[in-house]
């Protein structure tokens, strides 16, 4: 019987926790920087990239892994989830040399960041109606398109977006990745005031006439694009990416809804209002083992999404990256109730800062995809029942 996690995992896993653990709370930008920097210099920010463009030559495995000891720890670095695991895995997969040489050696040693733009105002779930474009302009590219929710594009040095060329033979709109620099001419960044307590910001995103070089497409130049020698390379790129994210969306919920578990359990233990711990109530008891119980089995399927990832079975981890990403999700959102109502008044205070894990638990509930289109995708893809849309 292969082992579920090797002994390295297991010495990985106590590596980060005790990492995570002493680091100090990050509360600011700066902060966050810092830290990012700290787990970059130790290995952990670049586990998954190839060794031979600095990354530690692992895979999701171990970079989910990092991630949910550090939202155990109560320290979760969201960009993990686009920086090394979207853009990362899709530079290294599709990149072309210089592209891969250009950045993964700096994602990998914490010294640059990138962001990812799928997400538009008139599309949201569904992403065959994107709208971004982009056309040719002699050598160079056009992008013209609004995105939204964007996380991190003021702390990152690019984002990679998700537009949609022309195909000169058939007319056909089809995805394809740019790397978009921060600071591009037309490229603007508006805030949005979410009620999320968290370091890490979303943006709108207007791209207007943003001028690119031929090789800010990602895997090449046009010909890629226009589907002789290419064809459909932005649809095989952008699917690269999206088990890594949901994968390690699924280790963020895990991560947090372990840091609210061991807070309520810690809190359990402890407080006295009649003659014994209100933990040894089975009212307070039974729902916390659940949330327990709901949390492992969201990790175990994580691990065999992640091992399917990392083995190259696309197909095999779509599937159970949907599923992982669902099951964390809705234990994280448990876990988290559970844990706010454990400390009775407490868990509304900001001393004991669970009331802010309400709002941000429910993120894994909605991103990258909601729950609900996960139910979709395995009614129509698992169960082969038709489709209402
Ligand atoms: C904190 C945060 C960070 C994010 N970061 C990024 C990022 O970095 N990059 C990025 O590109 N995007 C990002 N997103 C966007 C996120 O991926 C989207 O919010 C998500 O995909 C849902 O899209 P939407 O918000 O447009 O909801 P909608 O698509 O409008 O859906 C609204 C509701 O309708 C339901 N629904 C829609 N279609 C169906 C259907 N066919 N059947 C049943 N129910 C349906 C959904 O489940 C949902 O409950 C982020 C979002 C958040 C909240």
């Amino acid at each position: 019987m292969p082992l579920i996690e090797s002994e390295e995992h297991k010495a990985l896993r106590e590596a980060v926790a005790s990492f995570a653990r002493n680091h100090p709370r990050t509360t600011t930008g700066a902060d966050n920087r810092h830290f990012w920097q700290e787990a970059a210099k130790l290995g952990y920010i670049g586990v998954n990239l190839p060794e031979a463009y600095g990354g530690g030559g692992g895979g999701i495995t171990e970079l989910s892994l990092v991630l949910e000891e550090m939202g155990a720890a109560g320290n979760p670095l969201l960009m993990m989830i686009v920086s090394p695991a979207i853009c990362g895995t899709v530079i290294s997969r599709f990149g072309t040399e210089a592209q891969k040489r250009e950045w993964l050696p700096a994602l990998a040693d914490g010294s640059r960041l990138m962001a990812f733009g799928i997400t538009e105002p008139d599309a949201g779930s569904n992403s065959h109606r994107i709208t971004t474009t982009a056309r040719r302009d002699g050598g160079d590219w056009l992008l013209t398109g609004r995105k939204v929710f964007v996380s991190g594009v003021d702390i990152a040095d690019a984002t990679l977006i998700v537009g949609r060329t022309e195909d000169a033979r058939t007319g056909k709109l089809k995805p394809c990745l740019f790397i978009v620099p921060r600071d591009a001419e037309g490229f603007q960044r508006r805030p949005i005031d979410m009620e999320l307590t968290s370091v890490e910001k979303q943006f709108e995103l207007v791209l207007d006439d943003v001028r690119l070089p031929a090789d800010a497409l990602v895997g090449g130049g046009p010909s890629h694009a226009f589907g002789s020698g290419g064809e459909d390379a932005g649809l095989l790129q952008l699917f690269a990416g999206l088990n890594p994210e949901r994968i390690m969306t699924a280790a963020f919920a895990i991560g947090m809804g372990r840091h609210a578990l061991a807070r309520a359990v810690e809190y359990a233990r402890e407080r006295i209002v009649w003659k014994v711990p209100i933990g040894a109530h089975q009212a307070i008891a039974h729902p916390l083992a659940q949330a327990h119980i709901e949390l492992e089995m969201a990790r175990l399927m994580m691990q065999k999404a992640a091992h399917l990832c990392d083995a190259g079975d696309d197909i095999g981890a779509g599937e159970a990256a949907n599923m992982a990403k669902y099951a964390a999700g809705e234990a994280c959102v448990k876990a988290v109730d559970q844990a706010v109502h454990t400390l009775g008044g407490n868990g509304l205070t900001r001393e004991y800062g669970l009331a802010q894990l309400i709002t941000a638990a429910r993120v894994s509930r909605i991103a990258p995809v909601s729950r609900e289109m996960i139910l979709n995708y395995v009614s129509h893809q698992t169960l082969g029942l038709p489709k209402s849309y």
